[in-house]
């Protein structure tokens, strides 16, 4: 453990190269570990296989390297913690926290996203095909972040009993997260505010597993001038190494963290130095910055 107890991670999914969206988040959670002496380690969320590229977890790995933002201890791949998940699986269905659901997408479509409770009491027998749902229940979910408005949510309305194992056997983004963060005693989660939206859920989990809820730190979102999220999707370009400190001084910049003019030609260890000493999180934008624009759109 660190000297204060902070653990951080960057957890990126490898469904693309990194790009400068979530260099920015890499970069704010790194920052955020090493003012407060704290450990920042390093997850590969490749659950999801049809969505891997190939090579897009070394690339990112190289490109975080190049960027001088040294991981501690060793880096974990969530496809090599398959085991957890189901053992987390079994003891929820067996102390009926959870259930098997065979509604499919055509069975749900009229009810917009919020699960009506279909195979809430059925007790359908296991079946691989079948999805597997955590029940919710009535309470008011408060997440609490550093930045962002106080979000509060009563799951039972939106979404519902949600899925932690998918009808295709993949294992649900929400519930790997959770079991990896309270594994690997995650204090800190600083990443984009396109999951602020996930939280409740997440919280959730963490009072069905009883670990403490971490701090959050949802950073703004990073769109393009057209409004559109600045995503692997939407192609937004991959950074390239080689140019590293001058990307490194505009995402500072981005992070509206202010490093001086005389920075600008600085090695990256100068102005990791510098933003590690001066990184001051309450400054992140609600405004437009150079030409990119940031949001906490949901
Ligand atoms: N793997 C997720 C993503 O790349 C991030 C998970 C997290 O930070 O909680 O979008």
């Amino acid at each position: 453990a660190s000297v204060n107890g902070y653990i951080g991670r960057f957890a990126p999914t490898p469904s693309g190269h990194l790009h400068f969206g979530s260099l920015l988040a890499a970069l704010a959670s790194y920052l955020d570990a090493r003012q407060n002496n704290g450990q920042w380690l390093l997850r590969i969320e490749d659950l999801d296989t049809p969505r891997n590229q190939p090579g897009a977890d070394q690339h990112i790995l190289q490109t975080l390297d190049a960027f001088g933002l040294h991981w501690d201890n060793t880096v974990i791949w969530q496809s090599q913690r398959l085991e957890q998940y189901q053992a987390v699986l079994d003891d929820w269905l067996q102390r009926d926290l959870a259930f098997f659901c065979d509604c499919s997408r055509q069975d749900l479509k009229a009810f917009a996203g919020v699960y009506p409770g279909t195979c809430r009491q059925r007790q359908l027998a296991p079946d691989p095909g079948h999805a597997i749902r955590v029940r919710v229940d009535d309470r008011l979910i408060s997440a609490t972040d550093r930045l962002q408005q106080t979000l509060q949510v009563r799951l039972s309305t939106d979404p519902g009993d949600f899925v932690v194992r998918r009808r295709d056997g993949i294992i649900a983004y929400q519930l790997a997260v959770v079991i990896d963060d309270v594994a690997q005693g995650i204090t800190d989660i600083v990443r984009g505010a396109d999951l602020l939206d996930s939280t409740p859920r997440q919280i959730w989990l963490y009072h069905l597993l009883k670990a403490p809820v971490p701090r959050y730190l949802h950073i703004p979102l990073l769109l393009q001038a057209d409004g559109d999220k600045l995503s692997k999707r939407l192609g937004a370009t991959p950074i390239a190494a080689d140019q590293a400190p001058a990307t490194l001084f505009r995402a500072l910049h981005t992070l509206a963290q202010q490093p001086p003019a005389e920075l600008a030609r600085a090695p990256i260890s100068e102005l990791l130095d510098w933003a590690i000493a001066n990184w001051q999180p309450q400054h992140l934008p609600a405004a437009p910055q150079f030409n990119e624009m940031y949001t906490t759109r949901r």
